[in-house]
């Protein structure tokens, strides 16, 4: 079989392009061994586990059963424990180098794209090693290794309240000063390209930049080896795993790897 390229009328029109947008999710870190939700693999091959982790992860059960959300956490943390970026993350911070403007907008909440070096990142459903009390102001961060072991929920070092995760469950609300930055980004002057890899587009708050953007006529690809409610929005799919199609991408906008 011949090597993946990209159409040439593509590589061509992205030789006009100077700032992107890009819209990442699980798909994007699952060369890296992280299993998606949806997709081939995903933790919804098996519906009730889908189901039962979903729940597990949602704020109502933290409220009413933190020991099983933070179970649930460790649970997905152990898949993660030895993750690194792969080609996908690495060529998106090789873009953010090369280019005027770039910003990433991630539902991922495993850190990846900031290991691999990008910056300007909004991770919109925060960071699953990131911790706050729910009772006081204290915010702190657990290893890979410690989110890996725990059992129950720990207790914040300094009032010993229950510590939750600073990432947003399921059934909570997204934090306002992301939905603004992500507003600014994408919807104030949209970016000459919106590039969205890895996700099923389940949510209207990913989904919206990418109809948004094709309607001012800017370049829209898709990467995904599936086709997704954005199949049909976008200009160009390219149906195929992120660590071939992203690093054709960042090659064609300048951005060559070493
Ligand atoms: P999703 O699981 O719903 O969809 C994953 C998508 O990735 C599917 O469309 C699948 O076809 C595609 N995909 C699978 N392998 C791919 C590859 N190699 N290259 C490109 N695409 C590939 O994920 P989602 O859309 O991000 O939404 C689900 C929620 O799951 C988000 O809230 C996210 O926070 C959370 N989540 C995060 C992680 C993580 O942080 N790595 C992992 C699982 C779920
Ligand atoms: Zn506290």
């Amino acid at each position: 079989m011949s090597e993946p390229t990209l159409p040439p009328e593509l590589v061509e029109a992205l030789q006009g392009v100077r700032s992107v947008g890009a819209i990442t999710g699980a798909g994007i870190s699952a060369e890296s061994g992280i299993p998606t939700y949806r997709g081939v693999g995903g933790i919804y091959d098996d519906p009730e586990e889908g189901h039962s982790t979903v729940e597990a992860l949602s704020g109502p059960t933290l409220l009413r059963d933190p020991d099983r959300t933070w179970r649930a956490v460790a649970a997905l943390a152990r898949h993660t424990i030895d993750a690194t970026p792969n080609a996908a993350h690495h060529a998106l911070a090789r873009m953010e180098q090369a280019l005027e403007r770039f910003v990433l907008l991630t539902q991922n909440v495993d850190g990846l794209h900031r290991i691999a070096g990008s910056r300007n990142v909004i991770d919109i459903h925060g960071d699953v090693l990131a911790t706050r009390c729910t009772s006081c102001e204290t915010r702190t961060r657990l290893t890979r290794v410690e989110l890996a072991a725990l059992d129950a929920t720990p207790p914040c070092p300094d009032c010993n309240a229950h510590l939750r995760p600073d990432a947003v469950l399921f059934e909570e609300l997204l934090d306002p000063r992301k939905v603004l930055r992500m507003q600014e980004a994408f919807y104030r002057e949209p970016p000459d390209l919106v590039l969205v890899v890895g996700t099923s587009a389940m949510f209207p708050y990913i989904a919206e930049p990418v109809h948004v953007a094709a309607r001012c006529g800017r370049l829209t690809i898709e990467v995904n080896p599936e086709p997704t409610p954005l199949t049909n929005v976008v200009g160009t799919s390219l149906r195929g795993p992120a660590g071939v199609y992203v690093p054709l991408l960042a090659a064609a906008l300048g951005a060559d790897g070493d």
